[in-house]
């Protein structure tokens, strides 16, 4: 088996910088040709294998990025070493006979970013070549005796994006000795990322991923990449507002709404823990630092069933489970109940109704107990009923109706607060099997 080493040189940037779906095509370093050897003698230093694989978001074979000098060093370095396969990228315009010529006496594979075998496809998701380019690259990697690795992307966001994958596997099958297929998800700092908020686009659920590559898993020499990055959606910190107000817009937010797909569709219940708790939210933020969470804790340590507790806090962004709640945006509104009107909180229920919905269909089967922990007229429980009732969920209500109301009319203005309440949580966490 060969031993294979990743390096990841920062140097430079990428030529071209356009393609719509790249965050990593926008990083710039210093390209100092010394800095670079060091930095490689020192990635080397204990490598005895034979395969070494380099990824530079970029041209390894551009002399901006990467000058001559260095690329002959790591030639050098990779014969002096004994490895004998060596792994690079590069766009098609820096693949020419002298660059190739470099690379003389090494099993050299270069990968090109395909994406799609289509050139109206390349052309709307400006990448700046067309597919006759990649042809003639990858010809001329051949003529050398070299061999090519094609990267194709899964789920654009052109027309007949499914059609054209299934056409780019059958034209990379025929042009490139190795195929990795990867599913296209949002950076922060590309465009994707807004037409995901516009609903435009979306990023694949790891089954639908499944769906698309299923004819072609058992191909030889093809690599399916679901995930290149530990993805959740991640905003701009330069687009970061503080989200404070109450109506519509404060609920059916963009920045709300891609979270809330993604906690449905991509998202996993943490293991072990299965019993949901549903909370509301609090004026503090994070909610872990407010009173009222820390009661909650307090109420469910009690239970000696903390271990198995997954609370999901439901309030204006949606439903959020608790672990991301000093994630942005949900660390970062504000909610004045003071503001509330009938038709404001049609919307709000509603709108949460269908993301308890959209939740429960995919992980109600994570859970065993499903409890719910709110004042008795919250619009949040609200919602929360209806989606289960919908769902056939038995949702049970953490404490008795009676005392609730005994406490309420005895002018009690947060009976959530209260003793009596929360030791019936406990105890009603306590029964469950
Ligand atoms: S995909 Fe490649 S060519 Fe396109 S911007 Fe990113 S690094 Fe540059």
């Amino acid at each position: 088996m060969q031993d294979v080493k990743v390096i990841i040189p920062k140097s430079g940037k990428c030529s071209w910088r356009k393609c719509i779906f790249c965050g990593y095509g926008k990083e710039e370093y210093p390209v100092n040709v010394q800095v670079l050897k060091a930095w490689l003698d020192k990635q080397l230093l204990d490598f005895h294998g034979d395969t070494l694989s380099i990824y530079c978001s970029g041209s390894f074979l551009d002399d901006t990025q990467f000058p001559k000098e260095f690329r002959e060093y790591l030639v050098k370095k990779c014969k002096d070493k004994g490895i004998k396969h060596l792994q690079i990228e590069s766009r098609p315009e820096f693949i020419t006979d002298e660059k190739l010529d470099e690379f003389k006496g090494l099993d050299l594979m270069v990968g090109i970013g395909l994406e799609v075998a289509d050139d109206n496809a390349l052309k709307l998701i400006a990448k700046g070549m067309t597919v006759d380019d990649f042809v003639k690259a990858a010809d001329k990697i051949h003529e050398h005796r070299f061999k090519v690795k094609a990267y194709v992307l899964v789920n654009l966001p052109v027309p007949n994006a499914r059609q054209l994958f299934e056409k780019t596997m059958e034209f990379a099958k025929k042009y490139a000795d190795k195929i990795v297929v990867m599913n296209l998800l949002p950076h922060g700092k590309t465009p994707m990322l807004d037409m995901w908020a516009r609903g435009d686009w979306k990023p694949l659920s790891r089954r639908e991923f499944e769906d698309w590559i299923k004819p072609f898993k058992d191909w030889p020499n093809v690599e399916f990449e679901y995930e290149t990055f530990k993805f959740i959606p991640s905003i701009p910190p330069e687009r970061r507002t503080y989200l404070k107000g109450v109506g519509p817009e404060y609920v059916d937010h963009p920045w709300y709404n891609i979270w809330q797909d993604w906690f449905a569709r991509i998202y996993k219940p943490p293991k072990g823990k299965d019993i949901a708790l549903f909370v509301p939210c609090s004026y503090t933020k994070p909610y872990s630092r407010s009173k009222t969470h820390r009661l909650i804790d307090k109420a469910v340590k009690a239970s000696g069933k903390e271990k198995r507790v997954h609370k999901l806090v439901i309030t204006s962004p949606g439903i959020i489970p608790f672990e991301f709640n000093n994630y942005y945006p949900f660390n970062a509104y504000d909610w004045d109940e003071k503001l509330e009107t009938p038709d404001i909180m049609k919307v709000y229920i509603e709108k949460n109704k269908e993301r308890i919905i959209n939740y429960l269909k995919n992980h109600a089967r994570h859970y065993k107990h499903f409890i719910a922990y709110f004042r008795l007229d919250a619009e949040s429980l609200d919602a929360l009923k209806q989606a289960c009732n919908k769902l056939g969920i038995n949702l049970i209500l953490a404490y008795d109706p009676e005392t609730y109301q005994r406490l309420e009319e005895s002018g009690e203005k947060k009976p959530l607060f209260r003793d009596e309440l929360l030791s019936q949580l406990t105890e009603t966490l306590r029964r469950l099997d």
